[in-house]
This record gives structure tokens, C-alpha cells and sequence, in this order.
């Protein structure tokens, strides 16, 4: 791993493995043993100081503070959703501004995490989008989300479940994704099971097929379209990795423990909700370990001509997947007061969504001269 040293020269201890901070005390001259216990203070207690490790001897305190130092997120905010989420406002050391959400249900809080400071990614519906790539997080900036949200919320809110769906494309930033990963999943940091943790990804094809060897977490694919053309258009990633190249790396994924790849659908009426995207989405899924996740588009004033459909669409798209043996279901937005519901992490520059409406525009009104109407959708056509 690099080392990440901030201007006083110090190093990023939270940015290392377990093995690297042994290599580090057994360079100060401290015996290997004592890195598992500098790492428990690190990621069970998170502790702020070296000095506070008191099973850790004084002497070898006072080495680890001349050359490394503790990193903590700055909480600049946090807000509270009328239905209960809460979204938290980062800033990091060099001010950079992320974000992260917690969505409590009935069974689960599910933590939403961010891997990046902006995206280069540029989905047309995503607000993140338009602030263009700014930097990579670090391991350690990734990892203390869940941290410092736990340090933050009682022990009633305990998270559940992690989510890497926030701002950023998390396969971009693979190279430090993997570390913060380990960090999530080892007992002896923060001790999430594989089983509560998914990935998201637009389709970075190499990096999914690595995340996947490396790792038994739980994956999700940004699909969003039925046709190549389509996904093009709301999926600029697409010219890179077709779709088709995306869905057969998909079949040969090597899942483990059963797992199937969840596939997201963002459903924007008059793009890609129409009966024909249906028949098609489900041919698409032949041969995969599937389940599609619907997710009603939330409309925001920066994009003012990208529309949510009409909940009778997506009740009929999701009953013909159903009916015709796709696991789907629909996802049920929340945080939409605070800005923290999907597609709308971070800040909007107006120039960007411009564009993204135009070219939203032309699928709608190509798709209009075929003779699709929004407003008269019935499955029954079709089926
Ligand atoms: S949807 Fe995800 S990958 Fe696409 S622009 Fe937004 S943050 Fe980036």
C-alpha cells in the first residue's frame, strides 16, 4: 500500500493493514504481538491519541506519535429525514466535503458509505455526478464512516448493514477500497459479516471481476437500461464497457456462498420504463445469479426533466420481471427532505445538468416517435 503522509510527515496509520503496522513496530523496535492491540484501540475503541492505548507501552506510544498520527472525519453536519434517515457531513483533512446516509427500517440500519470525493462517472440522473472526480478517499477515510457513525448514534443504531452506494464510484478507487474493506470485515476492527456489506458499481468490468476473487462481499450492478444505445445515453461507461461485455463478465463471476448479483434499475418515465425494457430486462438476466432492485427515479429540481414514473409503471414493470421468475423489488425512497436519497449526494453545477437534460430529452422524444406513451402503459399489450 502507499503511504499516505500528511505535511508534518506523519503517516496515516489507519490507512495501513494489520501486517503493515506489525512491520512498523517491529521496525521501532516493539514486538509484533503489540499491533494487534494498536489496531483493536484504532478500530474497536477508536481511540483519537496513541497515549490512550494504555496496555501499549509508553515508550512505544511515543514512537508511534512521532511518526504516524490518527485520522478522524470532521462531522460538519448532520440532518435528520422526517422518516428517520440520517445523513452525516464530512469534511476531510484537506476540506474536501463527503457524505454518508443511514436508513433505518423495521429490520436492518443499513449504512450508506461514499469512496470518492465526486465521481468521473457522470451517470446522467446522478447529482454526484456533476461535481467530476475531485480525489480517492483513503482506507482510513472510507472505513471511519462506519466508525465515527457508530461513535455518533446510540447503540439502538447499531448499523447493520453497509451499502458502498454513495458518492463515487467505488471500483475506481480499488486500491484503497480493498484495505477498507478488510477493515469492515475483520473481527478485530469492525467486524462486519460479508453477508451485510454490497458493493455497487456502474461496470468497471476488470475491477469487479478482482473485487470478486478477492473478497466473498455482496455485489450490486448500476444496469439502468435495456439497450446498449440506452445505456449509453444515461451511462457514459458504457462506451467503455459495453453492456453485453458487463452481463457475460457477470455470468462467470465466481460468486461465493450462493450470492447473486443484485442488478439496480432506476426507473425514469420515458426512458427506460416502458414495457419493451420489461421484456427486455428479462431476457438480459437469463444465466445470471440475479435479483433487480427498482428504484423509482427521485426528482429534483436540477433536473427538472428527468421524471419519476407513475407507481402503477412500476408496479407493472416489477409484476411482469416477477411473473417471469426475476427476483424484484422495488426500493422505497428515502431521506428525499435532506437530499439523501439516490442520485442526490453532494453539490450540482448547473452548466452539467444542462447538458444531462438534453440528452435525457432526446431518448424521451425518440422514444415518443416510436409511438411509446407514458401515460397509456399497460403490460397486458405485451405479455
Ligand atoms: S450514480 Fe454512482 S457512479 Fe454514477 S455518477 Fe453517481 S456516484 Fe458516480
Amino acid at each position: 500500500m502507499p503511504e499516505f503522509r500528511r505535511a508534518d510527515g506523519r503517516i496515516d496509520i489507519k490507512s495501513l493493514t494489520l501486517l503493515e503496522i506489525e512491520a512498523a513496530l517491529t521496525g521501532l523496535g516493539s514486538e509484533r504481538f503489540r499491533a494487534l492491540q494498536v489496531y483493536k484501540w484504532l478500530w474497536q475503541r477508536g481511540v483519537r491519541e496513541f497515549d490512550e492505548m494504555t496496555n501499549v507501552a509508553k515508550a512505544v506510544r511515543a514512537s508511534l506519535a512521532e511518526r504516524f498520527y490518527i485520522p478522524f472525519l470532521d462531522v460538519v453536519a448532520v440532518q435528520k429525514s422526517i422518516d428517520g434517515t440520517h445523513k452525516f457531513l464530512w469534511a476531510t483533512e484537506d476540506g474536501h466535503r463527503i457524505e454518508s446516509v443511514m436508513i433505518p427500517d423495521d429490520e436492518r440500519n443499513t449504512l450508506c458509505v461514499s469512496s470518492q470525493v465526486g465521481c468521473a462517472m457522470a451517470c446522467t440522473f446522478c447529482l454526484t455526478g456533476d461535481l467530476g472526480l475531485r480525489r480517492h478517499l483513503k482506507p482510513s477515510e472510507i472505513a471511519n464512516q462506519p466508525l465515527q457513525v457508530r461513535q455518533k448514534l446510540d447503540e439502538q443504531a447499531r448499523i447493520s448493514n453497509i451499502v458502498m452506494m454513495g458518492m463515487g464510484e467505488p471500483l475506481h478507487n480499488l486500491d484503497n477500497l480493498l484495505p477498507a474493506l478488510e477493515i469492515y470485515l475483520d473481527e478485530q476492527a469492525l467486524n462486519f459479516s460479508h453477508r451485510k456489506i454490497t458493493v455497487s458499481t456502474v461496470g468497471l468490468v476488470p475491477q469487479l471481476q478482482k473485487l470478486a476473487e478477492a473478497l466473498p462481499v455482496n455485489l450490486a450492478v448500476s444496469l439502468n437500461a435495456t439497450t446498449e444505445e440506452q445505456r449509453r445515453q444515461v451511462m457514459p461507461i458504457t462506451r467503455k464497457y459495453s453492456m453485453e461485455a458487463l452481463l457475460a463478465a457477470c455470468r462467470d463471476l465466481p460468486l461465493k456462498h450462493a450470492k447473486r448479483i443484485t442488478f439496480e434499475y432506476v426507473m425514469m418515465a420515458g426512458v427506460n420504463d416502458s414495457p419493451a425494457d420489461a421484456v427486455r430486462l428479462v431476457k438480459l438476466m437469463r444465466g445470471i445469479k440475479s435479483k433487480v432492485n427498482l428504484i423509482p427515479y427521485n426528482e429534483n429540481p436540477d433536473r427538472p426533466t428527468i421524471r419519476r414514473p407513475a407507481d402503477a409503471v412500476v408496479k407493472g414493470f416489477q409484476h411482469h420481471l416477477v411473473t417471469h421468475g426475476i427476483q424484484a423489488s422495488v426500493r422505497v425512497t428515502r431521506g428525499r427532505d435532506i437530499s439523501a436519497a439516490c442520485g442526490q449526494l453532494g453539490k450540482a453545477d448547473p452548466d452539467k445538468a444542462r447538458v444531462d437534460e438534453d440528452r435525457i430529452q432526446a431518448i424521451r422524444i425518440r422514444r415518443e416517435g416510436e409511438g411509446y406513451d407514458a401515460s397509456r402503459f399497460a403490460f397486458d399489450d405485451i405479455v
